[in-house]
């Protein structure tokens, strides 16, 4: 790890204690992923806005299948299965999952098996993340999203009776191994100089959040942490990533510890819930898309630049704020018929 500049990292002390030692856990991962990912200043829109200063962190960008954040997560997730001696991976998601598109590629990148159990009507044709999973060679399994959980434990047992050695990868990833991912992400931010006064992103299993938490701890970040809830509750969210987070440290044996009142989340852009693509979610990624050839997605950073979007109209942020905008991928689900059809208009 190279010595950034103290000012850059926050607190020099802290920096040289994360350099001295080495963080034995941050290592203890696959690579995967194109790191770090770059950052790029989003002139046009912070214009078109009048607003502060926006800047993106591109995680759409991390390779593996089209990207996104859950390839930081199956780093460290996928390096457990192998130590562990698995042979295939097991994970839950919706249809249009990018979890399980990122799960599966991992997956045939390093020569293991995947089985996926899925939620909500497949669309015939497969298209989008959908289409993906066939092509990259996954077993699918289909349920209804109540019995997912049941569906999961039953799938894991009959690979086991069949003779594999299944791992269990929990909805997005998120646990205290997948949440590393995210730490070591807010340590390469740190490293790359950049010192935003917001960071703005979807949050949702809350993995990604707890991650950056303490990722900023780690390494003495001072801004503001902003998930947009794209389907909780903030209160739910708030004490689900702060319960994550805690437990991520003590995995690391770092001593921090972490309140639900402490995490800064808004869950006023929902809408009409989970994947449901609304009129706030379709001018954001028409804004994103013509002012900076940014693709946002229909479900996670479609709602997050919209509440991006109403906040900067608000008057949320000051105008000399920098608001880092951490595009956390996703894309493929533009390819899906239900969204694509409403996002153009074909006169
Ligand atoms: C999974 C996902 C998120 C949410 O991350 P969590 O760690 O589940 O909170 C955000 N954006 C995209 C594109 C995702 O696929």
């Amino acid at each position: 790890m190279s010595n950034p500049s103290p000012d850059l990292a926050g607190d020099a002390d802290t920096w040289e204690k994360i350099c001295a030692k080495e963080l034995e856990h941050m290592k203890q991962r696959l690579k995967l992923a194109h790191l770090p990912t770059p950052i790029e200043a989003l002139p046009h829109l912070s214009a078109e806005l009048m607003g502060p200063n926006i800047i993106t962190k591109r995680d759409d960008q991390t390779g593996l299948a089209f990207g996104g954040n859950k390839t930081r997560k199956l780093e460290y997730l996928i390096y457990e299965a192998q130590a562990a001696g698995a042979d295939t991976l097991v994970t839950a998601g919706a249809v249009q999952s990018n979890h399980c598109r990122q799960t599966v590629a991992a997956a045939a990148r390093l020569g293991l098996n995947c089985t996926l159990v899925l939620f909500g009507d497949p669309p015939s044709p497969p298209d989008g993340n959908h289409f993906l999973y066939y092509l990259l060679g996954a077993e699918l399994v289909f349920t209804e999203r109540p019995r997912v959980q049941d569906k999961l434990e039953e799938t894991f047992q009959n690979l086991r009776k069949a003779g594999k050695k299944p791992y269990l990868i929990p909805y997005g990833g998120s646990n205290p191994t997948g949440a590393l991912g995210y730490v070591n992400a807010m340590l390469e931010l740190a490293e790359q100089g950049c010192t935003p006064d917001w960071i703005v992103f979807p949050s949702s299993s809350g993995g990604t959040q707890a991650g950056m938490l303490l990722g900023a701890r780690m390494s003495g970040f001072h801004g503001q942490i902003l998930g947009i809830s794209v389907d909780e509750p903030a209160e739910l969210l708030q004490s689900r990533v702060a319960e994550l987070a805690s437990q991520a440290a003590r995995t690391m044996d770092e001593p921090y510890t972490f309140t639900a009142g402490e995490v800064l989340v808004n869950d006023e852009y929902i809408g009409d819930g989970y994947a449901i693509m609304g009129a706030r979610e379709i001018e954001a990624i028409r804004l994103f898309a013509e002012h900076e050839a940014l693709l946002l997605d229909p479900v996670y950073t479609g709602r997050a630049g919209a509440g991006l979007i109403d906040l900067v109209r608000k008057g949320f942020f000051k105008p000399e704020d920098t608001v880092l905008f951490w595009h956390t991928g996703g894309g493929p689900a533009l390819f899906a018929s239900k969204y694509q059809n409403r996002l153009i208009d074909l006169a």
